[in-house]
């Protein structure tokens, strides 16, 4: 399909392939701070990444998310059901968080901290490895199908895969036990389920790193369609500094560029060669840049070789570009800062004063009230009590609001940790003690080991009307 657009200068007619099919990126490595800057930060989120499901805390996985029993289990923290507003809230600041950065310096996040970049960094150095520098790797491209083509390739799917099998198991060790997950694929008596997880997450991760790299930040991913409406003119981006580099062309080292009429860029287009998306930032800004910075250490080693100041290509905002002067604070920014202060404080204040216990209670549905043969006013209830600590507890119960209330049942229960128990319970009262047809009361449960443990629920106690 085409669409035809008309060039107003020349009036004339031309065609464009709105289905243009993509051209393969021959990424080339380049070294340099920023590079340095990706790297051990990938490295620290890898590390992360592997390494956390491996820590115990409690005797069990320190981070698991257990979907069968409903409990995410966080560095001795267990979060419920219940608990599903906090881990909202734990995403609304996520989200802010990275609009306060976004506001800030632009998609550092995604050149330097997304899954996606991360992965597609390391499957780029495994295709250098295998297949070879850029040139070489677009030379074996062109070449006819021979021995070393289909040894280099095998070998580079085969790590591919590897790595991607590998991510697979590691996600899904958050979900299932990986001190189980490990011995129960070797013994192959693994769920299907599981089976079925690690093989979709492993085509996931081999077919985007591999496969679809920049496609997902360009066409994809739904940050990087309206990160740029958060972009002003103090959003520290990846620029190419017009003025200094134009006009650009091939040059001897050794002239000054003055002399030949020229700017600092010779034109070399390794800025272009070494982009994951393939866009030439002396184009402007496009939001197919992913702010990785590749570029700015490209043009620093060719300015650093042609005795040119460094900074061509750099880290700046569009006021400073034009000659202006960047503002730091201003109000978006202290906007976003400080809804994110006020959040962060309140999300750890209701982290910190979270009790973690819960008690329902859910009154008996057939009858309001019955009269005992011993002329007292019965209330049949459900309590229902959650008790989210590791640990076995221990619960009183007792109630208050109402004078002359008795219990008919049980006033103690053991409820295991990390688990809830339903307690029929039973509220009398003498006949003339009842004043009003509803009255409201409190049930309280308190841990006999732990006071702290402590949580009241209202609810009401009904009888026939003294009057
Ligand atoms: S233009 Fe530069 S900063 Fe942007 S994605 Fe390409 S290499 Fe990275
Ligand atoms: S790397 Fe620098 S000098 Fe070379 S083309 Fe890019 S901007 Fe110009």
């Amino acid at each position: 399909m085409s669409e035809i657009k008309s060039d107003q200068d020349s009036s004339q007619l031309i065609a464009t392939d709105l289905y243009q099919s993509r051209d393969k990126i021959y990424v080339r490595r380049i070294k340099g701070y920023f590079r340095n800057l990706r790297f051990f930060g990938g490295l620290f989120l890898f590390a992360a990444y592997f390494g956390i499901l491996w820590l115990d805390w409690d005797g069990r996985q320190a981070v698991l998310f257990d979907l069968p029993k409903r409990q995410f289990h966080i560095f001795g923290v267990t979060f419920w059901p219940q608990d599903f507003i906090l881990l909202s809230w734990a995403l609304i600041i996520s989200a802010f968080a990275l609009f306060f950065i976004t506001v800030f310096a632009g998609r550092i996040w995604c050149g330097y901290t997304c899954p996606q970049s991360v992965w597609t960094w390391i499957f780029l150095f495994i295709e250098e490895k295998t297949e070879g520098k850029r040139n070489a790797r677009i030379k074996l491209d062109k070449q006819d199908v021979t021995l070393n083509k289909i040894l280099r390739k095998a070998a580079k799917h085969l790590l591919w895969v590897l790595v991607a099998l590998v991510t697979a198991i590691t996600f899904v060790g958050y979900f299932t036990p990986i001190k189980q997950l490990l011995p129960d694929l070797a013994n192959f008596t693994a769920h299907g389920w599981v089976i079925f997880w690690i093989a979709f997450f492993t085509l996931a991760t081999y077919g985007n790193a591999g496969w679809l790299r920049e496609q997902v930040c360009i066409y994809m991913c739904p940050y990087a369609r309206f990160q740029s409406v958060m972009f002003d003119r103090d959003t520290l981006i990846v620029s190419y500094d017009n003025k200094r580099g134009e006009e650009r062309g091939a040059r001897k080292r050794g002239i000054p560029p003055a002399e030949l009429g020229l700017g600092d860029c010779i034109d070399c287009d390794l800025c272009v060669q070494v982009c994951p998306t393939g866009i030439d930032i002396r184009d402007g800004l496009q939001y197919e840049c992913i702010g990785c910075a590749a570029c700015v250490d490209a043009c620093d080693s060719v300015m650093e070789k042609m005795g040119y100041e460094k900074g061509l290509v750099r880290y700046t905002t569009e006021n400073s570009l034009e000659g202006g002067k960047t503002h730091l604070l201003r109000p978006r920014l202290i906007g976003y800062f400080a809804a994110l202060t006020i959040m962060i404080i309140a999300f750890s204040t209701v982290l910190i004063s979270r009790v973690p216990i819960e008690l329902d209670i859910i009154r008996d549905r057939g009858a309001l009230h019955q009269i005992t043969a011993d002329n007292l006013i019965q209330n049949n209830y459900l309590l229902k009590i959650a008790n989210m600590t590791e640990e076995p507890q221990t619960f009183s119960i007792s109630v208050s609001g109402m004078e002359g209330l008795k219990f008919g049942s049980s006033q103690s229960i053991v409820v295991s940790g990390g688990d809830s128990a339903t307690v029929p319970t039973i509220l009398l009262l003498p006949k003339e003690m009842n004043t009003l047809p509803t009255n409201k009361i409190e049930f309280t449960i308190v841990s006999d080991s732990d006071n702290r443990l402590k949580t009241t629920e209202e609810s009401r106690f009904f009888g026939p009307a003294n009057f």
